[in-house]
């Protein structure tokens, strides 16, 4: 099978490359120039555990290419999956698919025979109508069926995501289109995960609404810690008491800062402006949006609070500035909002991250990056831990920080308030 992912991004190289693996001819194609040079110079332009290695194999074996010839790619393709971005419009708070329409408009320019064109962005119910009106000429009738197949790959986790996912969704009525996907996931299908077949309208709502499900279950546990925090109980209690209930779950159920990242708050936004669009009313998903910005503000004050309302010159070292472990993604990271408020404060901030340093801070003199845990916790007033990295779980804050006045606020939930206590370090975690 001859596939064509356009989009080289989290979503379009993860899923390009297991294609690959899975014995597919697949060209991954972008516009970034400097993007495919780097992947045919051997760099990997995203932090993904276990991409690269994956990407040398299937290069090697000549089955996954690079290129910025999407015409010829299109051209010689089977399949063409759309992986290109979908952000937020920030004056209408819809998802902004100007980059899935140039796409159909090009794809609709070279349709020389059948293709199945997949729609992997997250897109808004009926956007796979539009890209069929644009493709629907009367020199491409028959020659194309246009499907929904989204992606629930999380990022860090990504390669296995992809490999054993618990669902494939595809959303099409086409005998045709849906028995060449359904081959084309076969390899991965039989490993336990469930295919399921739906309407294409359904699959782009099925992706939507799964995001903003979880959503809602990391903003629900994130309230409920703010009431722990007042009531003397520890949150990490309720997750698990409430989480061995297999109705309920215990997975995004961990309290912690706001969710933030590439998909969550843009996915939420688009889903009640789409809702909108059909006279209908999310009132849940629009308190969930609600909840987890004024999120931001509470974390900032409590911050405050912690150092006594004396900020000014402060030291303050942030452990991780992603929006989650395993991944470079700064996209609406929570840290995006405590930074520049605490610099407005006087503080100065460090920070390390072992996805490495981030352009977003570079205009600022006063956010400097630390190339190591050492040097990054040495002199601070308060080390905050933003991202769960498995190497911020075991620090000897003592040993890297002589200060007396030390304080550690977790906002993950790391460590053990107990033992904080004990070596002297005056510890502060999220819902207890
Ligand atoms: P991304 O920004 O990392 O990648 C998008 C890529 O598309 C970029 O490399 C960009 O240069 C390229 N592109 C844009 N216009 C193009 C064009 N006309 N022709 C060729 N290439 C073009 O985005 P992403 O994170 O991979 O997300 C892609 C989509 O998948 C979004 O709709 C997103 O919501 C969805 N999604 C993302 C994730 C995730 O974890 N990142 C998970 C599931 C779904």
């Amino acid at each position: 099978m001859k596939i064509c992912v356009i989009g080289t991004g989290y979503v379009g190289l993860v899923s390009g490359t297991c294609f690959s693996e899975i014995g597919n001819n697949v060209a991954c194609v972008d516009i970034d120039k400097k993007k495919i040079d780097k992947l045919n110079n051997g760099f990997v332009p995203i932090f993904e555990p276990g991409l690269e290695e994956l990407i040398k194999r299937n290069v090697k074996h000549k089955r996954l290419n690079f290129s910025s010839k999407i015409e010829d790619n299109i051209k010689s393709s089977d399949i063409v999956f759309i992986c290109v971005g979908t952000p937020t419009n920030k004056k209408s708070n819809q998802a902004d698919l100007k980059q899935v329409f140039k796409v159909a408009k090009l794809i609709k320019n070279n349709l020389n025979k059948y293709k199945i064109i997949v729609n992997k962005s997250t897109v808004p119910v009926t956007t796979g109508d539009k890209i069929e009106k644009i493709l629907n000429t009367k020199k491409n009738k028959n020659k194309f069926d246009v499907i929904s197949n989204p992606e629930f790959l999380r990022e860090g986790e990504a390669i296995r995501d992809f490999m054993y996912p618990d669902r494939v969704v595809i959303g099409s009525n086409s005998k045709k289109a849906n028995s060449v996907m359904k081959n084309l996931y076969l390899p991965i299908l039989k490993k336990r995960s469930r295919y399921f077949n739906c309407s294409r309208r359904a699959a782009e709502l099925i992706k939507y609404a799964s995001n903003a499900f979880l959503a809602t279950k990391i903003t629900f546990i994130n309230e409920m810690a703010n009431l722990c925090e007042k009531s003397n109980i520890d949150v990490k209690d309720i997750s698990i008491g409430m989480g061995l209930d297999e109705r309920i779950g215990d997975r995004f159920l961990r309290a912690g800062p706001a969710y933030g990242g590439s998909c969550f708050p843009k996915d939420t936004r688009a889903l009640v402006t789409t809702a909108k669009s059909f006279n209908t009313d999310l009132s849940i998903v629009k308190t969930v949006i609600n909840s987890n910005q004024n999120r931001n503000n509470l974390l900032n004050k409590r911050i405050l609070k912690l150092l006594n309302n004396k900020i000014n010159n402060k030291i303050i070292t942030f452990l991780g500035v992603t929006f989650k472990a395993g991944t470079d993604d700064m996209r609406e990271s929570p840290c995006l909002d405590m930074i520049p408020f605490l610099l407005k404060k006087g503080s100065t901030i460090k920070y390390y991250d072992p996805s490495g340093e981030k352009t977003n801070f570079f205009i600022n003199k006063n956010v400097k990056f630390s190339p190591n845990i050492k040097d990054a916790c040495n002199g601070a007033d308060l080390i905050i831990i933003h991202t769960e990295w498995n190497e911020f779980k075991q620090i000897n804050f003592r040993k890297l920080n002589k200060n007396k006045n030390l304080k550690v606020f977790d906002l993950r939930n790391l460590y053990s308030p107990s033992l904080m206590k004990k070596i002297n370090i005056r510890y502060y975690g999220i819902g207890r």
